[in-house]
């Protein structure tokens, strides 16, 4: 039996940064990763939580706010094409993105039937973590798949994330075999994952499996308001972000590998 509702934590409208034009990007809840640096720890969890904020305690119910709303694939769909007529004009569409959208497969596979159905341009952001062949079912539904890769040693990846690299490495090569279309995102976090080193076996294996197109997306500390209100401790040590120097580095050595890099902010 296919979950026909989802637990979304927030639609997004008239987004520009998650797929070609103006999209409207989904964000579903659930996440297998951990990432240190994960700027949208609501999503992370599988089940409800709530928001620790007095402001916002319901003057009905005495309750704080659900971090998630459960919703209808047919609710989600009435929400999304109210911008059709955007989409059709600028070329973009509608985004799914989580946590780890794989985690919401078989409903992102039947909401995606149903916008293909009105020829709407799809994308999902992932991080690949998840059963491959559910992935490729999801995949060929999806014009545009952006990828996040963020580390190419498994033990830091593992201890950064909570997860090894192998199986999204392995799915991200079997995708690149024939999907037309991924963008390659890579979170440059200070200390983790911006060294010489790291940085050229990433641009390396890129080149190797034919992805050249590459967004770095320098850190930032949007989410760390949000550890506050869901009383969690904010894993980073540090909040130090790249200069411009610096990414303008990181750009070099990929592009010293062939690989089309641009920073993305
Ligand atoms: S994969 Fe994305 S949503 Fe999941 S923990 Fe990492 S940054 Fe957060």
């Amino acid at each position: 039996m296919i979950a026909m509702e989802a637990l979304v934590t927030a639609i997004e409208r008239c987004a520009t940064f998650d797929g070609p034009g103006i999209r409207t990007v989904v964000y579903f809840k659930g996440c297998p990763l951990r990432c240190k640096w994960c700027s949208n720890p609501e999503t992370q969890k599988i089940e409800n939580e709530v928001f620790y904020n007095e402001k916002e305690i319901s003057p009905i119910t005495g309750e704080y706010p659900k971090v998630a709303k459960l919703m209808t694939l047919n609710e989600i769909f009435d929400i999304v094409m109210k911008d059709e007529k955007f989409y059709r004009n600028s070329g973009g569409g509608v985004t799914l993105s989580g946590g780890e959208i794989l985690v919401n497969v078989e409903f992102a596979i039947k909401l995606f039937e149903k916008l293909k159905e009105e020829y709407i341009n799809t994308a999902i952001e992932t991080t690949g973590y998840g059963n491959y062949k559910e992935f490729e079912n999801l995949a060929k539904l999806t014009d545009t798949v952006l990828f996040d890769i963020k580390h190419m040693n498994s033990q830091k990846h593992k201890e950064y994330t909570a997860v090894s690299n192998e199986l999204i490495l392995e799915n991200l090569e079997k995708l690149s075999k024939w999907h037309k279309n991924i963008i390659m995102r890579f979170p440059l976090i200070k200390g983790v994952n911006d060294d010489d080193v790291n940085v050229e076996e990433t641009a390396k294996f890129l080149k190797k499996i034919n992805l050249i197109d590459v967004d770095v997306l320098p850190y930032h500390t949007m989410g760390v308001e949000k550890y506050r209100k869901l009383r969690r401790p904010y894993p980073m040590k540090t909040l130090e972000k790249h200069t411009k120097e610096e990414l303008e580095h990181v750009i070099e050595l990929m592009r010293g590998v062939g690989i089309r890099a641009r920073i993305n902010n």
